[in-house]
């Protein structure tokens, strides 16, 4: 990529799948568009993968797997680094390739640029510290020799709203662990992830490693993977709905699976907190991605006597956002990423608004091209709308009151998911005391913003199994292996 206009950047991504190290048609010739969603337009159409093409990329993993497990783990490491220096010398393409295929604002996307590559240089530094152990039975007669060995052929699965981040967060691991792996983008957003295959290519990445198949049958692709045996480990990002469905197909054949699903995340503002960084927090919180995100605060509790002042200040900085295309200068809010998409947040909104709630700013589609949908406050939610408890997935602050600590944690948890919550508060014992009563994953306190490479990302109920990122997102990939040693004592009893 030499130059960032949509149309070069779009055109030097390759449209095809990426199997055993090369880019191929699908077996039946299949293709699907891939669209703008800021004005419905194609941008270009990609290789439709069959049950086939999928046997074959797996075909290639497996392939892969004993060589590059016994491939020396600072080679591995130093593919990662070599991509994450190329993913930021590209940054501009690349943030301007996911804005087209996904509709974030351009300053959001290279923000997840770096993120992304963020991934791949904690990885290769994970890469070349996988510890195992040896210790000395408690009778004194055996050595515990601890290893840890790559899982085995992977199953890649990733949403939408995050198309570089979601791949990087696990295929850095997986790489660093020594697995190999096949990996399913979301059609909406396949771009990103087939440009990043093309990078790890030039980083050196051997060929069978990564597989890439884009398709729009993903369930008569995944499935019989699943079922056939040789997919190892499944790391799967996207709704609980789908995550349920694809645990049951891994129980037959015991494949191991970790799980980044659906939030509904609290978003908790006390009378003593300072009300300029909980409004500041909660515009990262609820505005990132324009509401598109797991994490993103689903539900603001707002102490009673806070809580006006909250609503008023929070409606001002929303209303004052440029709603437009992504690629436009000064954008801060994008199109969401389809038609139902866009349906849904207003659809929850209206029901909201029927039970008696009132809308402060938004609460309206605009006309004109594209999946728009206004940055939307509203407060006097009653707690049985269906506001508070689905995952609203869009520009949407919806506002409850609360008047005890009690009561706040207890509608705070009183949802099945679990990935994140925000409390924001001047008091230590608070903030840690709501903090550990929070039944999620992860907390931000006098934060909006929780995500971080270093740091182990994941949630509790169901919003999902395992971690991504910090020291443990290495270990989803790793099997412990013991080996058992005896030693013999020498005839006079010592030892
Ligand atoms: P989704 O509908 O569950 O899709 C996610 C991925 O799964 C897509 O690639 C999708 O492909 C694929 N998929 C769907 N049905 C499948 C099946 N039967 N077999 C195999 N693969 C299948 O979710 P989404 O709407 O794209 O993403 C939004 C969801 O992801 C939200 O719930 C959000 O909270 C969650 N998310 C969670 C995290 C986290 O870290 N916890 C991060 C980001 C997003 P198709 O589109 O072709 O069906």
């Amino acid at each position: 990529m030499t130059t960032t206009t949509s149309t070069s950047v779009v055109e030097t991504v390759p449209k095809q799948l990426f199997i055993g190290g090369s880019w191929q048609d699908a077996a039946d010739g299949g293709h699907f568009a891939v669209d703008d969603p800021a004005s419905g337009e194609r941008l270009c159409e990609v290789a439709d993968a069959s049950p086939a093409d999928g046997r074959r990329a797996l075909d290639a993993a497996e392939a892969a797997q004993e060589t590059w497990a016994a491939t020396a783990p600072r080679a591995r490491s130093e593919i990662l680094r070599r991509a994450y220096e190329i993913i930021l010398e590209r940054r501009e393409e690349l943030a301007l390739l996911m804005t087209l295929e996904m509709g974030k604002p351009l300053a959001e996307a290279r923000g997840e640029v770096g993120y992304a590559a963020e991934f791949f240089r904690w990885f290769s530094e994970e890469a070349v510290r996988i510890e195992g152990g040896f210790t000395r039975t408690p009778d004194g007669a055996n050595r515990v020799l601890v290893m840890r060995q790559p899982v085995g052929p992977c199953l890649l699965i990733t949403p939408w709203n995050f198309p570089l981040a979601m791949g990087t967060r696990k295929i850095g691991p997986a790489i660093a662990a020594g697995c190999t792996m096949v990996l399913k983008p979301a059609p909406q957003t396949p771009l990103s992830s087939l440009a990043l295959a093309g990078i790890l290519t030039e980083a050196g990445l051997p060929e069978g490693v990564l597989n890439v198949v884009t398709t729009t049958d993903a369930a008569g692709v995944i499935e019989p993977l699943l079922r056939g045996g040789g997919v190892r480990k499944l790391s799967f990002t996207g709704s609980t709905q789908v995550g349920r469905l694809l645990l049951a197909q891994c129980a037959d054949t015991v494949v191991r699976t970790s799980m980044e699903l659906g939030g509904n995340a609290p978003f908790i503002v006390f009378e003593d907190a300072d009300l300029d960084r909980a409004v500041e927090g909660a515009m990262v919180a609820k505005m990132r991605n324009m509401g598109e995100a797991c994490t993103a605060a689903n539900r603001f509790f707002v102490h009673r006597e806070v809580a006006d002042a909250f609503a008023a200040r929070l409606a001002e900085r929303m209303t004052a956002l440029t709603v437009g295309p992504g690629t436009q200068p000064g954008s801060q809010v994008g199109p969401l990423i389809d038609a139902a998409g866009r349906a849904k947040a207003d659809g929850l909104v209206q029901d909201a608004v029927t039970r008696g709630a009132k809308v402060l700013t938004g609460g309206e589609v605009p006309d004109g091209p594209g999946h728009f949908y206004p940055p939307t406050v509203v407060t006097e939610v009653r707690p049985g709308s269906e506001l508070m408890r689905a995952e609203i997935f869009g520009p949407v602050a919806a506002i409850l009151t609360f008047d005890t600590e009690d009561e706040v944690v207890r509608a705070a948890n009183d949802t099945e998911w679990g990935l994140v919550g925000y409390l924001f508060t001047r008091d230590i014992d608070r903030a840690l005391r709501v903090g550990e009563g929070l039944e999620t994953g992860m907390v931000g306190i006098n934060t909006g913003l929780v995500s971080n490479p270093a740091a182990p990302f994941g949630g509790v109920k169901q919003s999902g199994l395992g971690r991504e990122g910090g020291r443990v997102g290495i270990d989803e990939f790793l099997e412990y292996k013991y080996l058992a040693i005896p030693v013999v004592p020498v005839a006079d009893g010592r030892g």
